[in-house]
C-alpha cells in the first residue's frame, strides 16, 4: 500500500511536469514564420500541409481586412458565449469583435491533429502568445487539395473560427448546457468561420 501510494505519487509529479509540455510544447518567438497578418509556427506538419495552412490563412486574413467581413460582422449583435454576465446575455457587438480581430497581429502554432475537427486554445494564464495553438484535423488540411470547393472553404471556415478562441477565453462554443435562447446561431465564433467562408467561397467558387 506504502509504495502503491509512492509510485502514485512519483507518477503524478512526473505527470504534472512534462504531460502537458509534452502534448503541446510553447513556441519560441523566432519560430514563428510571418503569413500575411499572422505570425504562425508549425509542429510536425509536411510541407503539403503547411503551404496548406499558409494558403488558407492568407485568404483568412485578406477576408478580415475585407470591408464586406466588416460590414457583415457589424450587422448583428452577437454572442461571445452562452455564460450569463451579470444575469445578462455575454454579447459582442460586431465593431468590438472586429476591432479584436483585426487590430494586432496574431501569433500561433498549428498542429494536425485529430482531436475533433480542430481546437484553439490560449494560454490566458501567462497571457504568452507563443503558447496560442490551433489543432486541425490532417483531413481537413488535406481538403485544401480538393477540387471541389466547399470542401477547400473548410480549411477558411476552420481557421477564421478557432481564431476567435485565440483573442480570449471569454469566446466559447456552444455545449449541450446552454440556457436556452443561445444557439451556434448567434456565437460570434461559429459565425466569424461561416462569414468567412462564405465571402471566399462567393470569391473563388468555380463558375
Ligand atoms: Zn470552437
Amino acid at each position: 500500500m506504502k509504495y502503491g501510494s509512492l509510485l502514485l505519487y512519483i507518477m503524478l509529479c512526473f505527470c504534472l511536469s512534462s504531460c502537458r509540455s509534452d502534448s503541446y510544447k510553447s513556441s519560441a518567438s523566432q519560430d514563428f514564420e510571418p503569413v500575411a497578418c499572422l505570425d504562425i509556427n508549425h509542429k510536425a506538419l509536411n510541407d503539403r500541409q503547411w503551404q496548406a495552412i499558409k494558403a488558407a490563412a492568407s485568404d483568412v486574413c485578406g477576408i478580415f481586412h475585407s470591408s464586406e467581413f466588416q460590414s457583415r460582422l457589424n450587422n448583428k449583435l452577437w454572442l461571445a458565449s452562452c455564460e450569463k454576465v451579470k444575469g445578462k446575455p455575454d454579447s459582442v457587438t460586431g465593431p468590438e469583435i472586429y476591432k479584436l480581430l483585426t487590430e494586432k497581429r496574431q501569433r500561433f502554432c498549428i498542429y494536425a491533429r485529430k482531436l475533433h475537427d480542430a481546437e484553439g486554445e490560449t494560454d490566458n494564464d501567462d497571457n504568452n502568445p507563443n503558447n496560442n495553438r490551433i489543432s486541425i484535423d490532417p483531413a481537413l488540411i488535406e481538403g485544401w487539395y480538393s477540387p471541389i470547393d466547399t470542401q477547400r472553404s473548410q480549411l477558411i471556415n476552420v481557421i477564421a473560427h478557432e481564431y476567435v478562441h485565440l483573442l480570449s477565453d471569454r469566446f466559447l462554443d456552444y455545449d449541450d448546457n446552454a440556457p436556452t435562447g443561445c444557439s451556434d446561431d448567434i456565437l460570434i465564433s461559429y459565425n466569424t468561420g461561416d462569414i468567412a467562408e462564405a465571402i471566399w467561397l462567393d470569391k473563388h467558387r468555380r463558375k
